[in-house]
């Protein structure tokens, strides 16, 4: 149905588009004589560089603010072919045969919202599908109750990896479509072993389920804990509130919390105001400080908060304040500079009331690095399977305001992490009610299945193509330099 006429969102995702190729025919503006090291020209926007904002209709959590810089990129060919058909029309037909019992397992896991690190159900009913489907399963997966991998192996290889999210939000349920992101990753899986079978390519395939996506930062725990050790490359999709045959590659924020406290000493603050220390004052001076700072943020950076404890009573001096505090920027560098100001107006204000400061750091929740060579083949997939463009901004110079643990796996190890779109009215994306419900619809389990497939088939690129997972891993050392 998607492949004759898509429906594009406005200028956003109007490039990057190959609707005309045919299957298996090479990129037509792609390979340069030279080899596909050559150069290419690109208009990349600096890093905060203002860009035009999104004119897609929805704009879902993630306004996706990129410009039309890569027309002439072409996709990556180590050999001037992709998979071949045959093999990506194995990957296809394999998922598309699974869609009733994959439909059946994400409207479960809808119908039994989880919270962060509690997703028993739904790691469960994952648990059961993939063990009554042959693969090797390992619970509790490094020491967290509702994590897991699913794996198969043949003959000597490489490893790869998708990424399954189930966890639920607080109210509005599975508003973020983790539904959609858990059955996307056991599609892909299937595909890939499929594909691994019948066309005779070795090495790993692992399907990892990880909690606590939605706050917690799970995978953060998984890498600190040695779980993405072995794995040479991964990748997972994420469904976003634009409309139906559509999606990106696109950057997310940094970002860190800091919880702060103040204390002081308690007075009668109409009798004997001058013996008290007012540890309001402290929270104030911190909030007007950082309001001040922000007028010298770039575009791109965030700092917001609030206070959590502001006293008890107008009559007495408050001897304790709390606040939080919300730091992004484009890159975790830039949070780690911007915490650093964020804690001067602290002390500042610590000292100039006389209170004494405590405060705690959470660990740094990086942005996006996505693998450009995953992203191209993923877009390559997209274009000549459904005839959907896939914009690919690689660069720091949009504003999508939104973040992901996955952004710390893309610093791990070569990982892409593309969006794909599911009609959603216009306001009402991610995290409303209303797209949970559209998360649930025939049409969003079509949109998944499809960008499953894709994701399906840069795993099997990856595992059968050595020269492309190698330039995918120098591709990925040369960004992390940078
Ligand atoms: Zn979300
Ligand atoms: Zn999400």
């Amino acid at each position: 149905m998607p492949s004759s006429s898509p429906s594009v969102p406005g200028c956003c995702f109007s490039f990057f588009s190959r609707k005309n190729r045919q299957q298996g025919e090479p990129p037509k503006a792609a390979i340069s004589t030279s080899g596909y090291h050559a150069e290419v020209k690109r208009n990349i926007p600096s890093a905060h560089q203002h860009l035009e904002p999104c004119c897609s209709p929805t704009q879902g959590f993630m306004s996706a603010s990129v410009k039309p810089f890569l027309d002439d990129l072409p996709a990556y060919s180590s050999d001037g072919k992709s998979l071949s058909s045959d093999v990506r029309e194995t990957i296809k037909a394999t998922i598309e045969s699974y869609r009733a019992p994959l439909t059946a397992i994400s409207l479960y896991i809808s119908d039994n919202p989880e919270l962060a690190y509690k997703e028993y159900k739904s790691s469960a009913k994952l648990i059961s599908f993939l063990e009554s489907e042959g693969f090797a399963i390992e619970k509790d997966y490094k020491g967290l109750e509702t994590a897991f991998t699913a794996t198969y192996s043949q003959g000597n290889g490489r490893t790869w990896a998708f990424n399954s999210e189930y966890d639920a939000l607080p109210e509005v349920g599975h508003a973020c479509g983790h539904n959609l992101i858990a059955i996307g990753g056991v599609a892909a899986l299937l595909g890939v072993r499929a594909a691994m079978k019948k066309h005779g390519i070795d090495g790993t395939v692992v399907l990892m389920g990880t909690p606590a996506e939605e706050g917690g930062a799970g995978k953060v725990l998984l890498i600190e804990r040695g779980g993405y050790k072995g794995i040479d490359g991964c990748m997972m999709i994420h469904p976003a509130g634009f409309t139906a045959n559509s999606g990106g590659v696109l950057p997310t924020l940094a970002f860190q919390t800091i919880a702060v406290e103040f204390f002081g000493r308690t007075t009668h603050a109409g009798a004997a105001p001058w013996d008290g220390i007012n540890a309001l004052d402290a929270a104030n001076i911190s909030y007007t400080s950082i309001s001040a700072l922000r007028q010298q943020l770039h575009p791109t950076d965030r700092v917001h908060g609030i206070i959590v404890d502001g006293g008890e009573a107008p009559n007495i001096i408050p001897d304790y304040t709390s606040m939080k505090y919300y730091v992004r920027a484009s890159r975790a560098s830039g949070v780690e500079e911007l915490m650093a100001k964020a804690i001067g107006c602290f002390k500042g204000a610590a000292e100039a009331t006389g209170c004494k400061l405590k405060f705690k750091t959470e660990p740094i929740t990086y942005d996006l690095r996505n693998n450009k060579l995953f992203g191209e083949e993923y877009a390559s997939a997209m274009s000549e399977l459904y005839n959907v463009p896939i914009p690919i901004e690689l660069g720091e110079g949009t504003n999508p305001g939104a973040s992901t643990d996955f952004g710390n796996v893309t610093y791990a190890l070569p990982a892409c992490h593309p969006m794909f779109g599911i009609p959603a009215t216009l306001g009402r994306g991610n995290h409303t009610k209303e797209f949970r419900d559209k998360c649930r619809t025939e049409e969003a389990h079509t949109e998944t299945l499809h960008a499953a497939t894709a994701m399906s088939i840069v795993g099997a690129r990856f595992l059968s193509d050595s020269a492309f997972a190698e330039d995918a891993t120098e591709w990925w050392k040369d960004d992390m330099k940078s």
